[in-house]
C-alpha cells in the first residue's frame, strides 16, 4: 500500500516533528491577552538561545522574504550604498531587493558554486566610500554554499564603520551561527527550514549598532515591517497586527525541542548527515556541486551526469519511492539535484534518500552499482 505521507527532503519546507504539528492544535487564543505574552516570552528565550545573543530577535507573521525585506527597507534610504556578494539565486534576489528600497547594490560578482571571501569584500569596500551596509547570503540554497567567512565579513564591516546584514534563512539553527560572538548586525531567517516548523513565520535578529541606524533613518519603513513598532510591541509581549497564533505555538514547541537537544548537537547531526550524503554521491560516481571547502551542512548539492533528466529523477523518486527532492534554481535548473540537510534530519533519512536516487538512476538506464551509496554513507554513522 502507498504510505500517504512522503519523507520531505527539500530544503524547506521540511519534515515537522509530530511533537510541533500536535502543538498547532491548542485553542486559539487572544493574541493580546495573558496566554499569548507568555508564549512570546518563551519564544523570545528560545530565539536567544538559537541566534546566540543578548538581544531581542523579532517574529514576523511572513515567510522569509518579508524578513530580508523588512532587513532592508529599516536601514537603507535612497541612495546608500549596500555590498552585495553575488554567487547564486538568492543573493541575485538580495541585490533585487536592495535596489527596490532605494538602496545602491555594489555587487560583487562570485562563480556559483563558490563563496565570497572576506578579502574580496574588503577589496570592495575599499573602493567605494561610506558603504552603509553589507549584505550577504549566509548559505545560498541555490547552490549549497556556506559562506564560512562570515566572522571575518563581520570585521571588515566593523572596520570600515558598516553593518553586516546575513540573509540566515537556511542555515540559522542546522550550524554555527553565534551572532554576538561573530558580530552579525541583521540576520534573519524562517521557520520551515532549519527549525523544523511549518512555513509562515520569519525572524530578524538587530543587533545594537544596527538599532542605531534604525533609529536615525531618515524615511519610514512599510507600515507592517516597521521594525521598530514591533519592537515596541515586542517589549509589551505583543506584536503590532494579528500573528498566526497556531504557527506560533509550533515556533515556542520546535525552540523547546532545540534546547532539549542542544545546538552543539544538532549542528554536528547536521554536519554528519551532510558528510554521509556527499560521500553516498561520489560512491555512486556523482560530484558535489559546491568547492569542496564551501559545502554547506543544511542544503546539499549535487551534479547530474548529462543525459539525465532531473525532473524524471525527482518523480521516480516521489513516485516510487516516496522521496521529495528539488532541482536547480536559475541557471541550474536543469544541472543539479537540491536535497535538504536540516531540521530532524537523521540516519534514516539520509539513508533512504541515497537509497532511493541509486535506484532511480538504475531505474533510469544509468550505470550505478546499487548499494554503494548507502554503503559509503552508513560508514560515516559508524
Ligand atoms: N533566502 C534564502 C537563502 C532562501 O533559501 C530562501 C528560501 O528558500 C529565501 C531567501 C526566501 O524565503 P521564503 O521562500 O521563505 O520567502
Amino acid at each position: 500500500m502507498r504510505q500517504e505521507r512522503k519523507l520531505i527532503m527539500l530544503p524547506g519546507p521540511t519534515n515537522v516533528p509530530d511533537r510541533v504539528m500536535l502543538a498547532m492544535m491548542k485553542p486559539m487564543i487572544n493574541h493580546r491577552g495573558p496566554e499569548f505574552a507568555a508564549m512570546l516570552g518563551s519564544i523570545a528565550e528560545g530565539l536567544k538561545y538559537v541566534f546566540e545573543t543578548k538581544d531581542e530577535v523579532y517574529v514576523l507573521t511572513s515567510s522569509g522574504t518579508g524578513a530580508v525585506e523588512c532587513a532592508i527597507s529599516n536601514i537603507i534610504d535612497t541612495g546608500d550604498k549596500v555590498i552585495v556578494p553575488t554567487f547564486g539565486y538568492f543573493s541575485e534576489r538580495l541585490k533585487e531587493t536592495v535596489a527596490r528600497h532605494g538602496g545602491k547594490p555594489i555587487e560583487v560578482p562570485v562563480e556559483w558554486g563558490e563563496a565570497p571571501t572576506a578579502e574580496l569584500i574588503e577589496k570592495a569596500i575599499k573602493q567605494e566610500k561610506k558603504v552603509k551596509l553589507i549584505a550577504v547570503v549566509n548559505n545560498e540554497t541555490s547552490t549549497g554554499v556556506t559562506v564560512r567567512d562570515l566572522p571575518k565579513i563581520a570585521e571588515v564591516a566593523k572596520r570600515n564603520d558598516a553593518l553586516l546584514m546575513a540573509d540566515s534563512i537556511s542555515i540559522l539553527g542546522g550550524d554555527y551561527l553565534p551572532v554576538d560572538k561573530w558580530g552579525v548586525d541583521l540576520c534573519v531567517t524562517g521557520s520551515q527550514k532549519c527549525l523544523a516548523c511549518p512555513p509562515g513565520l520569519a525572524m530578524v535578529f538587530a543587533s545594537k549598532r544596527a538599532w542605531e541606524v534604525i533609529d536615525k533613518k531618515a524615511t519610514k519603513p512599510p507600515y507592517y515591517f516597521d521594525l521598530s513598532s514591533i519592537r515596541d510591541h515586542w517589549l509589551r509581549k505583543e506584536t503590532p497586527c494579528t500573528p498566526a497564533i497556531s504557527l506560533y505555538y509550533a515556533l515556542d514547541e520546535s525552540l523547546k525541542m532545540i534546547r532539549e537537544e542542544g545546538l552543539e548537537k544538532r549542528f554536528q547531526r547536521s554536519a554528519q548527515c551532510a558528510k554521509a550524503f556527499y560521500d553516498g554521491f561520489e560512491a555512486i560516481g556523482l560530484k558535489p556541486y559546491p568547492a569542496e571547502n564551501v559545502r554547506s551542512n543544511t542544503v546539499v548539492t549535487v551534479k547530474l551526469p548529462s543525459g539525465v533528466d532531473v525532473s524524471k529523477v525527482r518523480e521516480i523518486m516521489k513516485e516510487r519511492y516516496n522521496v521529495i527532492i528539488t532541482g536547480g534554481l536559475g541557471k541550474l535548473r536543469d544541472l543539479i539535484l537540491r536535497i535538504g540537510c536540516m531540521g530532524i534530519i537523521s540516519e534514516a533519512e539520509v539513508l533512504t534518500t541515497i537509497n532511493a536516487l541509486e535506484n532511480t538512476l538504475a531505474d533510469l538506464n544509468h550505470p550505478v552499482k546499487i548499494g554503494s551509496g548507502v554503503e559509503a554513507a552508513r560508514k560515516v554513522f559508524r
